[in-house]
């Protein structure tokens, strides 16, 4: 027997009314907020993700998907933004647009361990604004991220946020981490001791106790910012205020891809557990356009893992499968078996979700199958309705039965939907 690839899950129909609920409200708010959908191939090559996300980042190391044909090697997409901001630049939508406001849903795929409860393949959904520079837009993406929470019915969550200023600033910040943690260095854990070399911030990111112990002690304060960063960070702050969204500033708040710069936030839920508890995360990214050989601009993004908006909406029972009115129709003989095909058809084409029984199931058989499939109506044609041209329509609410026209079928369906 085959099985799912480790780290895969197969979303089964039972589960799915609660993807498309999420996917659902997801676009109708971001188009609310002027953002359209973009769908980015799942491949790309991989050199895109190694100067994006930067050669030393745990994901390009230990955690990408790659596929070698002939000479070329192609990447699974670990994330969405790189993507993205490739589509932007060669599609020249800064020449024509300028200022692009871009959504995303769909997998993405990192060879994690399975075993540390994270999967190989998971979903993301999240949005891009590429092309400016000020708070502003800064604050509609926090706002808009802290919009569609709320338009799930997710409670309990916070934000937080922080701004790692300018790249000059960051590394002025890597610069007085290093010294800081100099002499601390053998107490980090071993993962840690190999992120001192490659990328230090990362550290700071570090479930393991000794570290955040380390890490405590280390008294991180945003006095690194040069005044353009502050200023701009004091802005998001005061709209954010003034909107009354709740937030708090955690300074030792990093995320670990390099590309990040200023303003970065992260959705917290302690739903989640401590380990892992971000429902997910975002940020400025001002140099990433012209890394990758585009015009020099400045963007800003997030993420949430549809998993984790999963996990807290269905502990919170909030995204509850509603009642299908399935209609449920049984023939018996041939006669009734022909004429039920265009009448199935009507039912289908109305806008009513029918089904029937391709067996030749007895009576009692078909209701048993119509009682397992939670059929809100059976529809019963025997060779003496057929004569009447009438059908039996069984209300399985309240056990009622009528004969109903065959011509008035639907429309009385569709009454008592
Ligand atoms: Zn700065
Ligand atoms: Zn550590």
């Amino acid at each position: 027997m085959f099985k799912r690839v480790s780290g895969t899950r197969d979303i089964l129909p039972n589960e799915i009314e609660s993807w498309q609920n999420i996917e659902n409200i997801s676009r109708s708010i971001f188009s609310c907020h002027n953002y359209h959908q973009i769908r980015t191939p799942l491949i790309e090559e991989e050199s895109l993700f190694n100067r994006s996300l930067g050669e030393s980042t745990e994901i390009v190391q230990k955690q990408m998907f790659l596929i070698k044909r002939e000479h070329d090697v192609f990447a699974m997409r670990p994330e969405g933004t790189a993507s993205i901001v490739r589509a932007y630049i060669e599609n020249n939508i800064d020449k024509s647009q300028g200022f692009a406001k871009y959504y995303y849903i769909g997998p993405m795929f990192r060879a994690e361990r399975p075993q540390k409860g994270r999967l190989r393949q998971f979903h993301h959904i999240g949005c891009e604004a590429i092309g400016s520079y000020g708070p502003g837009i800064d604050v509609e993406v926090i706002v808009l991220a802290d919009s569609l929470l709320k338009a799930y019915g997710i409670k309990g969550y916070r934000i937080v946020i922080n701004s790692l200023g300018c790249f000059s600033d960051k590394q002025a910040f890597i610069l007085s981490l290093k010294v800081k943690l100099q002499e601390m260095r053998s107490d980090l854990c071993d993962d840690c001791k190999d992120r001192y070399e490659r990328n230090i911030l990362r550290i700071l990111d570090c479930k393991n106790e000794a570290c955040q112990k380390i890490i405590k002690e280390l008294n991180i304060s945003g006095s690194s910012r040069c005044e353009p960063c502050q200023a701009h960070f004091n802005s998001v702050r005061q709209s954010l205020d003034l909107l009354k969204i709740d937030y708090e500033v955690a300074p030792n708040l990093v995320r670990g891809l390099d590309y990040y710069n200023r303003t970065v936030f992260e959705f917290k839920h302690s739903e989640l557990g401590a380990g892992q508890d971000a429902l997910g995360a975002g940020g400025r990214y001002d140099s990433l356009v012209k890394q990758l050989d585009g015009p020099e601009t400045g963007a800003v993004g997030f993420a949430f893992g549809i998993e984790r908006l999963l996990l807290v909406a269905n502990q919170q029972a909030i995204i509850a499968p509603k009642e299908g009115n399935l209609v449920y129709l049984v023939t018996l003989g041939d006669d009734a078996k022909n004429a039920g095909l265009q009448i199935l058809s009507d039912i289908r084409q109305s806008g009513i979700i029918a089904d029937t029984d391709y067996e030749g199931k007895s009576l009692k058989a078909a209701m048993r199958k119509a009682n397992d499939l939670h059929a809100r109506f059976v529809a019963i044609l025997g060779s003496d309705e057929l004569k009447e041209g009438v059908i039996t329509l069984k209300d399985m609410a309240n056990s009622s039965q009528e004969k109903v026209k065959i011509a008035e079928l639907t429309r009385k369906l569709k009454g008592s939907a």
